[in-house]
């Protein structure tokens, strides 16, 4: 699952393969954008699970991978090892193809202009890069949310700090003992500064890629605390691990009932 740290080394990996490259040919979703034909990639970066390929002459195109998303690069003539019809960018280069599969989104802004820079402003602080002040992040979750707003649903809200995905997510609320529908008017500044810092925390820790580890432990046991752990024991105090669709966008969470009490606490 593609979560700020995937598309950080990503990005990382398609600025040093596409940037200064030439593109001979580009689709969008089956479609050839024939205006993107000649332009030159001047670089690639990512914020939060969005990635942006700087063309030469102002031009920007943004994707984000969703729950799906997959890049590969083929050698051209190359047989593709997903359907053509699953390919939403497609990007030719001389002797490469590079092929986004999957992706949620993918537009075309302008580096410079209204679309993107809104659009990277809407996204809260990258904490693949930076750990932001504690009053920051609550700055902004409290601008634009709802008091009663559930912890699960605030650490997945890319405006007020952009990185964290499904997996972090638990993983984070399990690392700092906080249960999942904590709501967002009962986190003290210390709350935030525990939460977002744990958070940051883990998206570097992985940047350097390979299997995702929040569980430093070598005893077999696995790389995570939680996720992907529904009815096995905790790791810290051995109670079955509870697995539920939890927060107003539903979405898989993993917790301790011990360790972090209950879902809602009384
Ligand atoms: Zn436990």
């Amino acid at each position: 699952m593609p979560e700020g740290d995937t598309v950080h080394i990503l990005a990382e990996y398609l600025g040093s393969a596409l940037g200064g490259g030439l593109l001979t040919r580009a689709h969008v979703r089956g479609q050839v954008w024939r205006g993107l034909c000649g332009r030159r990639i001047q670089g690639v970066c990512s914020k939060g699970k969005h990635l942006y390929l700087e063309l030469d002459g102002g031009l920007c195109l943004r994707s984000h991978l969703g729950l799906y998303g997959s890049w590969h690069r083929y050698r051209l003539g190359e047989p593709w090892r997903k359907p053509e019809r699953q390919a939403a960018l497609v990007l030719e280069l001389e002797d490469w193809v590079y092929v986004c599969f999957n992706a949620r989104e993918v537009e075309l802004v302008r580096s410079t202009g209204f679309e993107s820079q809104d659009q990277r402003r809407r996204l809260g602080p990258d904490l693949t890069r930076e750990n932001p002040e504690a009053e920051l992040i609550r700055g902004r979750a409290l601008s634009l949310n709802a008091p009663d707003t559930p912890v699960v649903d605030l650490l997945l809200d890319q405006r007020v700090a952009c990185g964290i995905g499904n997996v972090y997510k638990s993983e984070v609320l399990f690392l700092t003992r906080r249960p999942p529908l904590l709501t967002l008017e009962t986190l003290s500044l210390g709350d935030f500064a525990d939460l977002y810092g744990t958070a940051a925390r883990l998206l570097r820790r992985n940047l350097a890629g390979g299997p995702r580890i929040t569980r430093e432990i070598p005893d077999g046991r696995g790389p995570l605390w939680v996720y992907g752990r529904a009815g096995l024991p905790c790791l810290v105090c051995a109670t079955p691990l509870r697995r539920e669709r939890l927060g107003r966008n539903p979405r898989s969470t993993y917790w301790c009932p011990v360790c972090q009490g209950p879902a809602s606490p009384e």
